[in-house]
């Protein structure tokens, strides 16, 4: 057996050595460390020929993505007639993640009452609470469960935090404006944002 076939797809643990550094280039997440090149993350070797370098595959999850089923929370960017763009920036156990992620909530997913108009449902600036249906971006949103909606929003006239008013109504305590939305029972509870 050649020592590439002998390294290739071998699983490691940090700290152990793949290989001595006259075999071959240290590449991603791998260090070297006495003469030899040593894994620095859980995961599988392999082989670059061309480059002649060794590297390590993760097999963790470097980063929390938001996945199918979980919770989330996020701002709307825009909002047309059938769908709202929702910047995803958590979940709601408190992980931010490294990065955002494009939420889509479509109007039939808005509420459980008939819709005629999302802006009644949601409105850009507005920080709602979602559930995801889906495993990859862009990521389908559902905010049809009690807990789901919007869960801080601002007045469209004087800018204040509005207040819960009832489940599908806010209202500004500044100058007495109303607004609609899909509101969380959730409101005004920001834990783990
Ligand atoms: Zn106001």
């Amino acid at each position: 057996m050649g020592r590439i076939e002998e390294i290739n797809g071998r699983a490691v643990v940090p700290g152990d050595t793949i290989c001595v550094i006259e075999e071959f280039l240290p590449g991603p997440w791998t260090y070297v460390d006495g003469g030899a090149i040593k894994a620095a993350i859980t995961g599988n070797v392999y082989v670059d020929i061309t480059t002649r370098t060794v590297g390590v595959r993760p097999t963790v999850k470097l980063f929390e993505v938001p996945m199918r089923g979980g919770y989330v929370y996020g701002y709307v960017v825009m909002v047309k007639d059938e769908f709202a763009i929702i910047k995803i920036v958590s979940n709601t156990h408190g992980t931010k993640y490294a990065s955002t992620f494009t939420g889509l909530l479509h109007v039939s997913q808005s509420s459980d009452k008939f819709i005629k108009n999302l802006y009644d449902v949601v409105r850009v600036g507005d920080i709602v609470k979602a559930k995801v249906l889906n495993d990859a971006p862009p990521f389908n949103l559902t905010l049809k469960e009690p807990r789901l909606g919007v869960i801080l929003a601002f007045c469209g006239i004087c800018g204040s935090r509005l207040t819960r008013l009832s489940t599908d109504t806010l209202k500004c305590p500044s100058c007495s404006n109303i607004e609609k939305r899909k509101v969380s029972i959730d409101y005004g509870n920001l834990k783990g944002l």
